[in-house]
């Protein structure tokens, strides 16, 4: 007879049903907001899981009920044999969703080999449409790569097309409207995401969030914004459209507006850990214990004890956690 297991609710009853792979550490770019521009200590290559343990932890939380997975990291193109994984990955039973984070640079070149795999969604980071900004802002002169991946990437009808902005004060926050402006002229989801401070960013560098209430103020100027309802994999996005638009407007804001009431999302860190919070650094390592010759039901109750550690909230309304902790390539963003 076939075990059913339980799935994966927390103590506050939220149904954890999104897992977030970081599948390496490693990035090509120094974004301010994520690496100092010297770059961080990589993990051993031992020490990352391998694709095989991977799709073994993906498929054991498909069968705990995740069924939406994205594929992050550091940047997850950069990683040799990836589509050796993704089309075994998106063809779990019970997977409904899979998608990609990326910094886009590689993104041209690898979109028939993203789509062939089953991907039909991407997320994209790009905070300037500026060329000479975009290398101050990551440290590498590929504005007009990423720029042709996002057209080539529309032109191959992969939907929806998300572009996350994270929108920092005094270094990108005059290109909110422009930004905006894209979801009038293209199907993209334009999502502004809200900086967070802390973790292993420049440490020279003082940025500062702005609040996703000033960048809506400045988005209206173009027109109205009318809330599109989200579903069940949306997540913490708020979700608007400017009135006739083919794309649509996200807002992200993890510091103004805490969406840990609504937080459906593990994540699987590079050196193979489960992080219930983002903004919290306890971990549940799955790696020793897999490599140690744990069965398939000895890791699915660790998950679900990462599940029931997962905190209520972060920030001011927990003693948990506060800021980023941790090293955000590795975990996954
Ligand atoms: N390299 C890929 C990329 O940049 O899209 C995937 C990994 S990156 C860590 C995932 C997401 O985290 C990106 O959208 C990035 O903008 C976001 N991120 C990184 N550091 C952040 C910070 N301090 N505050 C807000 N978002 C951040
Ligand atoms: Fe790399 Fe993504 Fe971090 Fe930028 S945000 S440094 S692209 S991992």
């Amino acid at each position: 007879m076939e075990t059913v297991l339980p799935s994966l609710i927390d103590k506050y009853n939220r149904y954890l049903n999104y897992l977030r792979i970081s599948i390496t550490d490693r990035c090509n770019l120094r974004c301010l907001y994520c690496m100092p521009r010297d770059g961080l200590a990589k993990l051993r290559h031992e020490d990352i899981l391998t694709y095989e343990e991977i799709l073994r932890l993906a498929t054991i939380a498909v069968n705990l009920g995740v069924n939406k997975i994205r594929l992050t990291g550091g940047e997850p193109l950069i990683r040799k044999g990836l589509f050796q994984l993704l089309p075994t990955l998106a063809n779990l039973p019970g997977l409904k969703d899979i998608s990609m984070t990326t910094n886009g640079i590689y993104l041209k070149e690898n979109l028939d080999k993203i789509k062939a795999a089953g991907m039909k969604r991407i997320n994209i980071s790009l905070d300037t449409l500026h060329r000479e900004r975009y290398r101050k802002i990551t440290g590498y002169d590929g504005f007009e790569k990423v720029w042709d991946g996002i057209r080539s990437a529309e032109k191959l009808g992969l939907n929806p097309i998300k572009i996350n902005m994270v929108v920092m004060q005094g270094i990108n926050d005059d290109e909110i409207v422009d930004f905006a402006r894209l979801s009038l002229d293209h199907p993209y989801h334009i999502r502004f995401i809200e900086y967070m401070p802390g973790g292993f960013a420049d440490q020279g560098t003082q940025l500062h969030h702005v609040p996703n209430s000033a960048v809506k103020e400045q988005i209206i100027r173009l027109g109205k914004l009318v809330r599109v309802l989200n579903t069940e994999i949306d997540g913490p996005t708020d979700r608007f459209r400017l009135q006739g638009a083919p794309g649509e407007i996200g807002f992200i804001s993890p510091l103004t507006h805490h969406f840990c009431q609504v937080c459906n999302r593990l994540r699987l860190t590079a050196s193979g850990h489960l992080r219930p919070c983002l903004l919290s650094d306890r971990e549940i390592d799955l790696k020793t214990p897999m490599r140690a010759g744990a069965s398939d039901n000895d890791l699915a109750q660790i998950f679900l004890k990462a599940a029931d550690n997962k905190p209520r909230a972060h920030g001011l309304v927990s003693e948990h956690c506060g800021s980023l902790s941790g090293q955000m390539s590795a975990i996954g963003g």
